[in-house]
């Protein structure tokens, strides 16, 4: 299978892509994920994405494209993949489309999250995450038993450099402005799952399995 997962900045995106990979037989591609390594590890690409993610802007897509495109390439998502954050803009999922043309591949789902605006904000203010092994909470609905530290492994949990209030209120611009249109994109081909995603992550992870055990 091979999927697309979107939905606001909070939705759950990440959260829900680590529970679908441990279900389901596709690699969890986050390009967000990808751009902070790229700016941890002070790449040329990291460099360039720096700015544009510190205030709350989209990358631009033809930096994102060559990502993609190398992600694409490697053997490993062969037998499928979820894309997290990826595409975030119409031209973004159009250029996807002929990237995949070209592999001989095609998506075959894309899992909408919706989530209302009032919880989306404390998903963001009050997430915390674990650096070593990746574990998140939150304060307000999944707080770790040791405040401040991973209930898993014990490191000092960390806050997303752009989850502060100012950097959010553009994030959640850039979705309804650049990443909106992909969802209609998709809907028309027939491809989008609308999960309502506002309750408990187990809860929301087993509507997104009888839909996906529904498409396999
Ligand atoms: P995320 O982890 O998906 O919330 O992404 C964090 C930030 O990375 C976004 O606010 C954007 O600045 C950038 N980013 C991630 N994916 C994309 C994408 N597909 N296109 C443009 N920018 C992106």
């Amino acid at each position: 299978m091979n999927l697309l997962i979107i939905g606001a900045p909070g939705a759950g995106k990440g959260t829900m892509s680590k529970m679908i990979v441990e279900t389901f037989n596709v690699v969890h591609v986050s390009t967000g994920d990808m751009l902070r390594q790229a700016i941890k590890d002070e790449t040329e690409i990291g460099k360039l994405a720096k700015g544009y993610i510190d205030k709350g802007d989209l990358v631009p897509d033809s930096v994102i494209n060559d990502i993609i495109v190398d992600r694409l390439n490697k053997d490993d998502i062969k037998n499928g993949f979820l894309f997290d954050g990826y595409p975030r803009t119409v031209k973004q999922a159009e250029s996807l489309a002929e990237i995949l043309k070209g592999l001989g591949k095609e998506i075959n789902a894309v899992i909408n999250l919706e989530v209302s605006d009032d919880i989306l904000i404390k998903r963001i203010e009050g997430r915390r995450l674990c650096p070593k092994c990746g574990a998140s909470y939150n304060v307000f609905f999944s707080a770790p038993q040791v405040e401040g530290h991973c209930d898993k492994c014990g490191s000092s949990l960390y806050i997303r450099a752009d989850d502060n209030a100012e950097t959010v209120k553009n994030r959640l611009v850039e979705f309804r402005q650049n990443t909106q249109p992909v969802i209609e994109y998709y809907e028309k081909l027939n491809l989008v799952h609308n999960i309502s995603a506002n309750a408990d992550r187990y809860v929301v992870f087993d509507d997104i399995k009888k839909t996906l055990e529904g498409i396999e």
